[in-house]
C-alpha cells in the first residue's frame, strides 16, 4: 500500500489553501462567497515589468541559466539591497530561487540535521514549521501577543534559544498579522543574538515595500551589523510586484551558506525560470512609481476592515503596519452560539459559521499558531472588503 514519508507525514497541508478551497465549494454551489483568505495582491503586474519578460522571450533568453541565478539578476539584488537597506553585498553573496518559499527551503535543506531548532515567532506563517520539519528539523515556537501588537519581545526570544538552535525567523511586515519591527524593535532582539553567537538569523522581508502610515521599514543586518555574517536577508518579487505567479525570490547572506543552497538547487529545481529572471531585473532596476498608489489603496482598505472590526461584537485587532492583512481576535465570540446555532468553541468553528452563514471566507488564526483569531486578507476591492465587513458584524451581533 502507498505510504508518505515519515517527514512528509509530520507536515500539515496548508490551512490558507484549505480555506480557499471550502470557499471555492461554496461558490460552485452558485452561493455569494467572498474570499478574505488568499495571501496574494490583486493588482497586476507591472507593465513594464511585462514588457520585459516578452523582450527576453524574443531574445531567445529561454535556456537553463546559472543554478542560482543570472548574473545581471545578482547585480539588481546586490544595487536593491544597497539602495533600500544600505547592506552591502557581492554577487557571489546571492541566491535567487522559484520564488521566497523554496529560498527558505532551500536555506533549511542546506543547514539543519535531525534535531536542530528553528525558533518561529507566533502567530507564524504557515509554511516554516512545515519546512523546517520536511528538512528534519525541529520548530519552537515563541509566543508574540496582541497585546506587543504580535511582535516578539526579547526576553520571550531569550527563553527559546537553546544549545540546539540553528535559526530564527523573523517575518516583518508579517503574514499573518500584519505586524512590522521598527529598528528599535530589531536592534532589541538583536541584543539578545548576540550573546547567542551559535543562532542564525532567516529574516523574510516579503512585504518590505508594503508599510503604511509613513511606517519606515528596516531590516536585522541593517541595524546590528553585528549579525551581518550569520543573517540570510530574503525578500522577493511575489508580493510588492504582484508577481506571484512568476516565481522568483532571492536571498543574501554569507557566501558559504549561499553555495550550499545552490548546491540544493542543483539536484532539485536547477535555475528559476529565465525569462521571470529578466522580468526582475526590470522590475528591480525601474521605476516604482507603481508602489504609491497601490499602498494608497492598501491601507485604505486596512483601515476599512478595522472599522468593521470595531464595529463588531467578541472582534478585536491592533492597527497593522503592514502587508495586507488584518489579524482579529474572536476571543469575545468563543462560548457563544452563532444566529443558527452552533457552538462557538474555537476559532475554528467562528470561521467554519463565518463561511457558512455570512458567506465571508477567513483563515482560523490557530493554523498560524494563535487563537482564538482569524486572518483577513484585504487584497481584495473596496466594494468586496465592504460587504464582507457588513456580513462579519451582523454574524457578530447574532451570536448570543
Ligand atoms: N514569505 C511570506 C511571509 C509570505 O507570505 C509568502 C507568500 O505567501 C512567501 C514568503 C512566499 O512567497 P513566494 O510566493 O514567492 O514563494
Amino acid at each position: 500500500p502507498f505510504e508518505v514519508s515519515r517527514a512528509l507525514s509530520r507536515v500539515q497541508p496548508s490551512a490558507t489553501i484549505a480555506a480557499t478551497q471550502k470557499a471555492r465549494e461554496l461558490k460552485a454551489k452558485g452561493i455569494d462567497v467572498i474570499s478574505l483568505g488568499a495571501g496574494e495582491p490583486d493588482f497586476d503586474t507591472p507593465d513594464h515589468i511585462k514588457e520585459a519578460a516578452i523582450e527576453a522571450i524574443r531574445r531567445g533568453e529561454t535556456k537553463y541559466t546559472a543554478v542560482d541565478g543570472i548574473p545581471e539578476l545578482k547585480e539588481a539584488i546586490c544595487a536593491k539591497f544597497k539602495r533600500d537597506n544600505q547592506l552591502e553585498y557581492k554577487p557571489s553573496q546571492v541566491n535567487v530561487s522559484p520564488g521566497g518559499k523554496p529560498v527558505i527551503y532551500n536555506a533549511f535543506a542546506a543547514t539543519l540535521n535531525p534535531g536542530d531548532e528553528v525558533i518561529v515567532p507566533a502567530p507564524y506563517w504557515v509554511s516554516y514549521p512545515d519546512m523546517a520539519l520536511l528538512c528534519g528539523g525541529t520548530p519552537v515556537f515563541a509566543e508574540a501577543t496582541a497585546k506587543d501588537g504580535y511582535k516578539l519581545r526579547p526576553e520571550a526570544l531569550e527563553v527559546a534559544i537553546t544549545p540546539r538552535t540553528k535559526w530564527l525567523v523573523l517575518n516583518s511586515p508579517s503574514n499573518p498579522t500584519g505586524a512590522a519591527y521598527s529598528a528599535d524593535d530589531l536592534k532589541a532582539l538583536a541584543e539578545v543574538l548576540e550573546r547567542h553567537p551559535h543562532v542564525w538569523i532567516l529574516t523574510d522581508d516579503m512585504y518590505e515595500h508594503l508599510v503604511y502610515d509613513g511606517f519606515k521599514f528596516a531590516t536585522i543586518a541593517e541595524v546590528a551589523p553585528s549579525l551581518y555574517d550569520r543573517t540570510l536577508t530574503m525578500n522577493g518579487m511575489s508580493k510588492s510586484y504582484a508577481m506571484t505567479g512568476w516565481r522568483i525570490g532571492y536571498a543574501a547572506g554569507p557566501e558559504p551558506l549561499i553555495k550550499a543552497m545552490a548546491k540544493v538547487m542543483t539536484q532539485t529545481t536547477s535555475n528559476p525560470c529565465s525569462i521571470s529572471q529578466w522580468a526582475s531585473v526590470a522590475g528591480l532596476n525601474g521605476q516604482h512609481d507603481f508602489l504609491k498608489p497601490r499602498n494608497e489603496a492598501f491601507m485604505r482598505r486596512r483601515d476599512l476592515v478595522l472599522r468593521h472590526i470595531a464595529a463588531s461584537d467578541g472582534l478585536d485587532a491592533p492597527t497593522p503596519e503592514g502587508a495586507f492583512y488584518v489579524f482579529a481576535s474572536c476571543a469575545g465570540l468563543i462560548g457563544k452560539t452563532s444566529g443558527k446555532g452552533k457552538a462557538l468553541k474555537t476559532d475554528g468553528d467562528v470561521c467554519d459559521a463565518l463561511l457558512e452563514e455570512a458567506h465571508v471566507a477567513v483563515v482560523p488564526g490557530t493554523a498560524f499558531g494563535s487563537g482564538p483569531a482569524f486572518r483577513i486578507s484585504y487584497a481584495t476591492s473596496d466594494e468586496a472588503l465592504e460587504k464582507a465587513g457588513t456580513r462579519i458584524a451582523e454574524f457578530c451581533s447574532s451570536a448570543r
